[in-house]
């Protein structure tokens, strides 16, 4: 019986691990190592910042569901892999296998800008569960006594999407409150223009994105890098300083530290086409821990996003990949991977289009419409009704 380990149970690991159980059965034992028992839905986070969504509204028992599927669960973080002895590394034991999948995601790198640090707090990030509830309690404070918003990605980001839905959700839902004339919102960000979004645009995004913008009067700031929050300002690398009341931006991304050796200069893995490790032939990644270069040097550095539609797909193909090691069957071609998106705008929302991902593509296109916005909130239930049930093989 193969011995396949996978480190971290979100949309990567989950996937990967129902998928090599569907396929396997038992001629495959099973085990996720995770350093939490909940699956939460990331993409809901901007909703639980503005209070539209309650922690257990998006969360899964991780130890409920491997259950149901036969899969083990050790609940503790990974300190290491010893990739030479096929071990992983706990603070209480190893863990050998014979394949391994690392879905570990990212380490949010706060370090990297001065003032940025969840101890200080000055401004608010909603990439996880518990920064996203602080944000939410922001927020409340915030309606209190509104000011200037400030929202934006600092340089080297690569996850651009939840900023915009959040600069979009504020506008929204100040509207709907009827003081939304009380607040200068300004959008910085390190993309060359909006609608970039790391790969280069896609279809009209950048029209698109500028008009919306422009028509729901955010103040937009291109190119730029933050040098330091304060907690009265942003100060960006120019000189300009953007006082505010309540700030979110999203940190730059590296691997995690436990696989980090295993990767780049920034602890992301480099893998080939079937997402097999380009050094180590057991070992493979998937999601945000994969290295994928950006499409074109920016003039100040972002990076290429991998969304939850990209490592689903890139769990599948992997999991295909040790399937056919194991019972001698056909590899998977090795399709370049596309993303479909749908980005929240508070009142409406945008579909995304990209095939593939980083051009030059066979399709691209950005449209938006209050459709996308049901289709969205349809999407978050179909996601958690699909999981919960370890139902991985529908699309
Ligand atoms: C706010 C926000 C909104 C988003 N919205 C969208 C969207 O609308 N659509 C979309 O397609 N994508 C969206 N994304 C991107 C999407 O969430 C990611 O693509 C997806 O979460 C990546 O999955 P992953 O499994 O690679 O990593 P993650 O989801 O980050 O999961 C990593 C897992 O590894 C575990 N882990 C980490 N380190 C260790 C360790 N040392 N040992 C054991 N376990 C470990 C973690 O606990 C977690 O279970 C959004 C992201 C954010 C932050």
């Amino acid at each position: 019986m193969a011995k396949i380990v996978i480190i971290g149970g979100s949309f990567g690991g989950l996937t990967a691990a129902f998928e090599l159980k569907r396929h396997l059965g038992k001629k495959a034992d099973v085990t996720v190592v995770c350093d939490t028992d909940r699956f939460i839905f990331i993409p809901s986070l901007p909703w639980v910042s503005m209070g539209w969504r309650k922690a257990k509204d998006i969360t899964l028992s991780l130890r409920e569901i491997l259950l149901l599927k036969d899969i083990n669960l050790i609940t503790e973080a990974a300190a290491g892999v010893d990739a030479d002895s096929s071990k992983v590394v706990t603070k209480t034991q190893e863990i050998p296998y014979d394949y391994l999948v690392v879905a570990t995601g990212p380490h949010l790198c706060f370090e990297e800008v001065p003032g940025f640090s969840r101890e200080k707090g000055f401004i608010e990030c909603i990439f996880t569960l518990e920064q996203a509830e602080r944000a939410h309690q922001a927020w409340n404070r915030f309606l209190e006594d509104p000011g200037n918003v400030v929202v934006g990605s600092v340089q080297g980001v690569s996850c651009f999407g939840p900023p915009y839905e959040y600069a979009f959700e504020i506008d929204a839902e100040l509207r709907r409150r009827k003081i939304r004339h009380k607040v200068p919102i300004s959008f910085v960000t390190s993309e060359p223009y909006i609608g970039h979004f790391g790969v280069g645009g896609l279809g009209k995004s950048k029209r698109i994105m500028e008009d919306e913008f422009a028509e729901r009067d955010i103040k937009v700031f291109v190119n730029q890098a933050v040098e330091e929050f304060t907690p009265e300002d942003v100060r960006l690398k120019d000189g300009t300083k953007l006082p505010f009341k309540l700030g979110m931006f999203a940190p730059a991304m590296k691997g995690v530290p436990a696989v980090a050796h295993l990767g780049n200069p920034r602890g992301f893995i480099p893998v080939d086409k079937n997402y097999r490790h380009t050094r180590y032939k057991n070992i493979f990644a998937v999601g945000v821990a994969v290295a994928i270069a950006p499409p074109e040097p920016t003039p100040v550095p972002t990076g290429v996003p991998k969304t939850g539609y990209m490592t689903v797909k890139m769990a599948k193909t992997s999991s295909v990949s040790i399937v056919s090691d194991i019972t001698g069957g056909v590899p998977p071609e090795g399709i370049p991977i596309d993303v479909l998106c749908l980005m929240d705008m508070g009142n409406t929302a945008a579909y995304m289009k990209a095939k593939p991902v980083l051009p030059p593509r066979q399709e691209s296109e950005l449209k938006s419409g209050i459709v996308y916005k049901w289709m969205k909130i349809g999407f978050e239930k179909y996601f958690l009704w699909k999981m919960r049930r370890g139902l991985s093989g529908l699309p």
